[in-house]
């Protein structure tokens, strides 16, 4: 199938781009960018940051201007910054292309399906509600903001054998998360930044909708506080756990160990054999070290242990916020899809 990537000059366009290199189902037919790079070959106006080579092939494409017109795809991977989003992926959904969007501008459209695979397949059934309300052929079907992935994937084993009550979540975030050049080196060497532009509010209403039913946003508490530290890719997050039923750290590794989901069953490509790997070294997950599992795919959770202040359980998890986080989740869902029926 062809693939087309919005926005492919930016981190996550690139990351798309490596991924999609030699992937078995989608070809890259057409690469876009702003009025910048348009007209020029991607080799010339990208300035790769990926850790593999560029393909000749790709480097030789013309960037096209994202255009619904320009474009020739089945499949339409958006990786735009979320202003230029917002009207750009429903024009080319109403052209008839089905978009898989990295930005946040759909996401919480109750109509738009939010998904990380794993922790609620079952949401692609808004495509119908949203083909039917919208009169239109193609979709938008969105991904999550990256530490709303990396913790949702880590709670869906809790949510679905414990249930989950409250939850509280203190992030520290990579650089890459903001995109490139991003934040400034002055500003992210030798220090912590507290806040991320919009991020902790994010994580709370996305982690809400991804865990509830479709159309119907989970009903526990989420409090998220947010920081961007001196790390390029791997956001590692502290997460505190009330649950519903009373579970035990051990419990809690099992059903985590255990956990496979619908992506798996099927076999998709981008998914990876254990969706979340649990470290039993007192001083995992670290992103150095951890941030690659199950090729980018895997959350790498560790120190599962007991919460005096819930009751509950508390532990650390970590993701690859470009992989997970970002165009290898799109890539997951685009899968989904295909075996869905949707693509
Ligand atoms: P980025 O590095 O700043 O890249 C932005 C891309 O959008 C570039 O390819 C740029 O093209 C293109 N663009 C900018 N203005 C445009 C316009 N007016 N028309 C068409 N194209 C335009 O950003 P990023 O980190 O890749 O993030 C992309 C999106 O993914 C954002 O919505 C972000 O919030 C989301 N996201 C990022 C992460 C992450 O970890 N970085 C994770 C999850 C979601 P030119 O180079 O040609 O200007």
């Amino acid at each position: 199938m062809k693939a087309a990537i919005l926005g492919a000059t930016g981190l996550v366009g690139q990351r798309f781009v490596q991924l999609l290199n030699d992937h078995e189902w989608f070809e890259i037919s057409a690469l876009t960018g702003s009025e910048r790079s348009a007209g020029g070959e991607y080799g010339d106006a990208v300035n790769w940051r990926m850790d593999t080579a560029l393909k000749r092939k790709v480097a030789e494409l013309t960037v096209q201007p994202t255009d619904p017109r320009q474009v020739d795809a089945d499949v339409v991977f958006s990786a735009l910054p979320a202003e230029q989003a917002l009207e750009v992926e429903e024009s080319f959904a109403k052209n008839g292309f089905v978009v898989v969007s990295n930005a946040s501008s759909h996401r919480m459209d109750p109509d738009v399906p939010l998904m990380n695979p794993e922790a609620n397949f079952v949401h692609l059934s808004l495509i119908d509600d949203q083909r039917r309300k919208r009169k239109w052929d193609g979709a938008i079907v969105t991904n999550p903001n990256c530490t709303t992935a990396v913790l949702t994937l880590s709670l869906k084993p809790i949510a679905a054998d414990f249930g989950l009550r409250n939850i509280v979540v203190s992030s520290m975030q990579a650089a890459s998360g903001a995109g490139y050049p991003g934040v400034a080196s002055l500003d992210i060497i030798d220090n912590v930044i507290p806040f991320i532009n919009g991020e902790e509010e994010k994580v709370q209403k996305e982690t809400q909708k991804i865990l509830g039913e479709p159309g119907r946003p989970a009903r526990f508490n989420v409090s998220a506080s947010c920081h961007r530290v001196a790390v390029i890719d791997g956001h590692t997050e502290a997460v505190f756990v009330q649950t519903e039923k009373t579970a035990s750290p051990d419990e809690i590794v099992h059903c985590m160990q255990e956990f496979m989901a619908e992506p798996q069953k099927r076999k998709l490509p981008t998914a990876p054999d254990h969706p979340i790997v649990v470290k039993m070294e007192k001083d995992r997950p670290q992103p150095r070290f951890d941030r690659n599992e199950g090729h980018g795919m895997s959350v790498v959770v560790g120190r599962v242990r007991s919460d005096p202040v819930f009751s509950g359980v508390k532990y650390v998890v970590l993701g690859h916020n470009t992989v997970r986080g970002a165009a290898g989740c799109a890539i997951l869902i685009a899968e989904s899809m295909k075996s869905q029926g949707y693509l």
